[in-house]
């Protein structure tokens, strides 16, 4: 294994894409084109900074000289970050790219282009971009970010080299946390997992002041249904979700969907006005997401401890709870539970009404209960 240029240390639970990448470098080789994909928050655009970082700088990401000083700051001239507007990648976004392609590197021996959304072009923008893709100045490099390669289309794939990044392991995110964080060693196991490998989700949990609260509100439904006290859940939870995606609604305009420097925040105020109301939309489905993902914990520490495994259990704050309320004779009925909030999560995706969809579940699991 190659060893990790300094660049590429801070990169949390990517250690494959990362040795690939240092690899490419370390060659001389690197391609022109990449296609970082993976899930959200696995670290793709820190990634891509960092690698960014490592193609304009001397020595291949020293991450002291000035080049990398400013590429970590987000005002290197040399790199540029392009994301979606709205729902696309305008070709006219393209255009502007193509218009400046041939120009040399303002101070660097590259020229860097990050292309957030990658899964955002439309045949248009993709058509007019293919060219430039396939055959850039020697001094260019394109580092398109996108969560699945099935949603990229196929033209503008089969020209990037795939650099996959996978869900950041728990245990991970975990020495993260409480490295990093004022989180106790008792709740940090619990937000390590349901946050499901995304690291910026977890790091949002730890500084989110309500969110204890939260939990604590969410996993007392999950107790409630287990004591077979399920009326109002559905209400409660729709409720409780839409607060907290409110609150968060108020607090987005400086969020972005990974930590962006602020340099990079380019974006002329009127779009990042129009965005605020997508970004809504987006903070209640990860509100619901996160609520979920606190059911399910406690159905899975339900079926820990119905095994005798108790040591498993992610919510070790509720372990008397759970011990009181855990029969093995209802392993089968905590599976199926389980399945019954994974077919809700899915259902949820589409744009169904919160409250209608939460009580169906709550419904199902009343009978799996
Ligand atoms: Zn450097």
């Amino acid at each position: 294994m190659t060893e990790l240029p300094t660049i590429f240390r801070g990169l949390i639970g990517q250690d494959r894409a990362a040795s690939m990448l240092a690899a490419a470098l370390a060659q001389g080789e690197p391609s022109h084109a990449y296609l970082f994909h993976g899930p959200r928050g696995a670290g793709k655009f820190p990634a891509a900074l960092k690698f960014a970082a490592a193609l304009c700088c001397e020595q291949g990401g020293c991450g002291e000289c000035p080049s990398c000083e400013k590429a970590a700051r987000g005002v290197h001239p040399d790199i540029e970050v392009i994301a979606p507007v709205g729902s696309f990648v305008t070709v006219d976004q393209v255009r502007e790219i193509n218009r400046n392609l041939n120009l040399r590197p303002h101070e660097s021996r590259a020229r860097v282009f990050i292309i957030r959304g990658a899964g955002s072009f439309n045949s248009e923008s993709a058509n007019a971009f293919l060219k430039s893709l396939e055959e850039p100045p020697p001094f260019v490099y394109f580092l398109l970010l996108a969560e699945r390669v099935a949603s990229t289309l196929a033209t503008i794939v089969s020209r990037c080299q795939p650099v996959r990044f996978g869900p950041v392991p728990a245990a991970d995110i975990e020495a993260y946390l409480l490295e990093h964080y004022q989180v106790s060693e008792v709740v940090a196991p619990a937000y390590a997992r349901v946050c499901r490998g995304d690291l910026e989700l977890a790091k949002a949990l730890c500084i989110d002041p309500d969110l204890p609260a939260r939990r604590q509100s969410y996993l007392q439904i999950a107790e409630n249904l287990s004591r077979g006290s399920w009326e109002g859940g559905a209400g409660q939870m729709a409720a409780a979700i839409m607060a907290a995606a409110s609150r968060a609604g108020e607090t987005a305009e400086a969020e972005e969907d990974e930590a962006v420097p602020e340099g990079f925040l380019t974006a002329p105020k009127k779009r990042r006005e129009q965005d605020a109301h997508r970004r809504a939309g987006q903070a209640q489905r990860r509100e619901l997401h996160l609520a979920l993902d606190f059911l399910e914990s406690w159905f899975r520490d339900m079926m820990a401890m119905a095994a005798g495994a108790g040591d498993a259990v992610l919510n070790r704050d509720y372990e008397l709870e759970l011990e009181n309320l855990a029969l093995p004779s209802k392993l089968g009925n905590y599976r199926r539970a389980l399945e019954a909030i994974e077919a809700a999560r899915s259902k949820l995706s589409y744009n169904v009404e919160l409250e209608l969809a939460l009580q169906a579940m709550f419904y199902q699991l009343q009978e799996v209960l």
